[in-house]
């Protein structure tokens, strides 16, 4: 069969082969310890839970708007105003399935062939496939380890060219768990404000912070980036709520209703009740996420140690998300044959860095318990033993 160019130029998710294996040695009855998570671990909290199943109770198993439940907007609005600074109305939001699908929608509304698509690297998987989906061409900044994997403003001012329609600013970033400080922030605004570059912000690992590390949404650091911006977030990492698929983007209205008018003809509204569990996800208060972060605090402890004590890998320490981003490039084997033969030789899943543009790390989640990331550091230790350098 002759399938559509659109999709034979994307590729399939590398993150997804490796997972797939390692869950089929698993069901082979094989001691797998599995760093490749992209989700936290938790069940969802039970006043979320409580809420849909009132919502089922109470009917709201219809259609309903394709932007999303009102008290959902407005909920999603009241957050954004008060914990981010974002002066968004309802009617600036709208609601998607999943923060994946709300950029995914973004492309398609915005994103025309011959737009370029800035997009600093290491960057998700998904953000330079959707931009090729779109018809957009997405054009890389290299940011460095010695640089704590983030971009400088030089490098941001640099990549813009008249073909430039988005930035893409995603911090904390999966997979470097890197954060922009506020002023770092501010001084990538500056440079999107003076070239009149839109950006989009991927918001969604905001709450999933260590020490004195601080979320800074780009939107909020003067009155002349507003405009520009477009802010994307989501309840799958915060409330582990991964498979609920509830996310949303805001942004100026005109953008929005472009964006609705594409999801009426595709998605429809999201899940009418799970949309009740968002809103009750945003009312309920924070106590739940806190408790996330205490074993999130621990695991990071511990696989931070772990990693330090390896004898020629290095890994700039991150402050959000829930991975490590670790240079492997010492022991001379490309990022994905490393991850297969880890998974090979000590059964221990691990994502390669080449899937987030970056062919010299590996990505290490410890959105997994603390007796598992202890054992399959033991065991990548011994793998390493095993590599002659
Ligand atoms: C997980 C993730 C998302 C969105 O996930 P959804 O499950 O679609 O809400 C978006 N951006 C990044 C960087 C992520 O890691």
């Amino acid at each position: 069969m002759k399938l559509a160019a659109r999709v034979s130029q994307v590729k399939p998710s590398i993150t997804l082969t490796i997972s797939a294996k390692a869950k089929a040695m698993k069901a082979d009855g094989i001691d797998v310890c599995s760093f490749s998570a992209g989700e936290p671990d938790f069940d969802t909290p039970d006043h979320i839970k409580a809420a849909v199943k009132q919502a089922l109770d109470a009917g709201k198993t219809k259609y309903g708007p394709a932007a999303g439940e009102p008290l959902l907007r407005q909920a999603i609005a009241k957050k954004l105003q008060t914990e981010n600074n974002l002066p968004y109305s309802a009617e600036n939001v709208i609601v998607t399935n999943g923060g994946k699908h709300a950029l995914y929608g973004l492309m398609m509304t915005l994103i025309e062939p011959g737009d370029e698509v800035i997009i600093p690297a290491p960057y998700w998987l998904s953000y330079p496939e959707m931009v090729t989906l779109a018809g957009g061409t997405p054009v890389f900044i290299d940011a460095t380890a010695a640089n704590h994997y983030k971009i400088t403003p030089e490098q941001l001012r640099n990549a813009i060219t008249e073909k430039t329609k988005l930035f893409v600013f995603n911090s904390p970033s999966n997979p470097t768990g890197m954060v922009y400080s506020p002023a770092e922030v501010a001084a990538i605004a500056q440079v999107l404000v003076e070239k009149q570059v839109l950006v989009v912000a991927d918001e969604i690992y905001e709450k999933i912070l260590y020490g004195t590390a601080e979320h800074c949404s780009i939107g909020s650091v003067s009155a002349d980036i507003f405009p520009l911006t477009i802010t994307c977030n989501g309840f799958a990492k915060a409330f582990s709520m991964t498979g609920w698929r509830l996310g949303y983007i805001a942004a100026p209205l005109e953008l929005i209703k472009g964006m609705t008018t594409l999801q009426s003809h595709s998605t429809s509204n999201v899940c009418t009740f799970a949309q009740y569990g968002a809103i009750a996800a945003l009312e309920g208060g924070l106590d739940c996420v806190q408790a996330m972060l205490t074993a999130f605090r621990k695991r990071r402890e511990v696989m931070l140690g772990a990693v330090h004590a390896l004898p020629q890998v290095s890994c700039p320490t991150p402050d959000g998300a829930f991975y490590l981003f670790v240079d492997i490039q010492a022991y001379g084997l490309d990022s994905l044959k490393f991850c297969q033969r880890l998974l090979h030789e000590q059964q221990v899943a691990a994502i390669p860095g080449v899937a987030f543009g970056n062919d010299y790390c590996i990505r290490l989640s410890y959105a997994t318990d603390l007796e598992t990331i202890e054992k399959g550091m033991t065991r990548l230790d011994k793998f390493l033993q095993t590599l002659s350098i």
